[in-house]
């Protein structure tokens, strides 16, 4: 992937072309291929026919590096601080989709699917407020106002604070085997 990082944003030259529209559309198409094939992967798995999975498997990541290079060529893959912006508008975006959808699901009487529209849209709440907290760690990072929960990677000791501690005090692995996440 790192090929396609450009470090500065730069203007997406093919923008307000059909190019650019075509981009869109195909890698939506791939992505949704990658999603489609990890899912028929699982239930491949499930049936115990471990080299469907293996295929299903392999063309996921093949498509999954198929949308890298469109998303590379509309300049959405930069650094992560660049991403962690995208992730931050997408998520936001995809909350409205599912408002919107869980509306619509009401008002023709399908109840059922419109909480779960609602329950994704939380999650993605979530996704969203956590990203925001990345990139200011990320954009500040001496702040020392995002309190956390540090996840020792080998023994799964967790720590809540500022920042991991030196070494684990389960099993003494230093600070860079925490991982931190900032559910809670
Ligand atoms: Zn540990």
């Amino acid at each position: 992937m790192r090929q396609y990082y450009y470090g500065v944003i730069l203007l997406n030259r093919y923008e307000n072309t059909q190019t650019d529209n075509n981009l869109k559309r195909i890698f939506e198409d791939e992505s949704a291929a990658h999603t489609r094939y990890m899912l028929y992967s699982r239930a491949a798995e499930e049936e115990g026919l471990s080299d469907a999975a293996d295929f299903f498997g392999r063309t996921a990541e093949e498509k999954l590096g198929q949308a890298g290079i469109w998303l590379g060529e509309m300049n959405m893959l930069g650094n992560t601080q660049q991403n962690l912006r995208y992730a931050i508008d997408t998520e936001a975006a995809n909350q409205e989709t599912l408002r919107r959808a869980a509306s619509d699901a009401a008002n023709e009487g399908f109840d059922d699917i419109s909480e779960k529209f609602l329950l994704n849209m939380n999650v993605s709440k979530g996704h969203e407020s956590n990203g925001r907290k990345y990139l200011d760690s990320i954009e500040n990072p001496r702040n020392e106002t995002v309190e956390a929960v540090y996840r020792c990677n080998n023994c799964g000791y967790e720590h809540r604070g500022f920042r991991a501690p030196d070494y684990c005090p389960l099993c003494g692995y230093t600070r860079r085997y925490f991982r931190r996440s900032f559910w809670r």
